[in-house]
């Protein structure tokens, strides 16, 4: 027979008395029989054991030894991350980060350049007229906001702002929105973002 000691745990509201490696003082615990007591629902006792698959599996040394493991692993993991949780720093011993992957700088594509030089598109946007502002954000000579959004290498149209009068009609393809000097076209199953042309 094994060396290892069980303890034995019941639930409060009574029932089976179950074996488990260790009977937490918070948290949850797991029986050898595999039920989940929640937190509070149970109380260590002295009494024998008489839940007969916990007594069955307390014969078998590689159950118990599993779930030693699970429950020291799962009080290591919960030590660990309260201790980072205090130190805000990552436990490289049990963390790794490859190298070069720890510490890479978030890189941001550069500030647009200015609109007479800006490329005449950018993806879903045709950029003629509108003016940068900020990261993947213009503004139309009528102060219409369009928001692009980068989805992999293409910046695809992701809202338009306008406190004025916009209009949404129903095409054919899909939705055509006219927001102040702005329009946003279906194209391809996506958008195309531009100014509206002159009528
Ligand atoms: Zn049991």
């Amino acid at each position: 027979m094994h060396q290892v000691r069980l303890e034995a745990v019941r639930r409060k509201s009574g029932g089976r008395i179950h074996l488990t490696p260790r009977v937490p003082r918070g948290g949850p615990v797991t029986t050898l029989c595999g039920q989940t007591l929640g937190e509070g629902s149970f109380a260590a006792t002295d009494s024998e054991a008489d839940c007969a698959n916990c007594i069955r599996r307390s014969r078998d040394q590689a159950r118990i030894s599993g779930a030693f493991f699970a429950q020291e692993e799962g009080s290591e993991l919960l030590r660990l991350s309260l201790e980072q949780a205090r130190t805000r720093k990552p436990d490289l011993r049990v963390l790794p980060h490859p190298a070069g992957e720890r510490d890479k700088p978030v890189v941001w594509p550069a500030p647009k350049a200015p609109p007479e030089t800006a490329p005449e598109r950018v993806g879903e946007l045709v950029t003629r007229g509108f003016k940068p502002s900020g990261e993947g954000v213009w503004r139309s000579p009528l102060g219409v906001i369009v928001r692009m959004r980068k989805q992999g290498k293409e910046w695809r149209f992701a809202e338009v702002v306008f406190e004025g009068e916009v209009i949404a009609t129903r095409l054919e393809a899909g939705l055509r929105l006219r927001a102040g000097d702005v329009e946003v076209l279906p194209e391809d199953g996506g958008f195309e973002v531009r100014l509206r042309k002159k009528t």
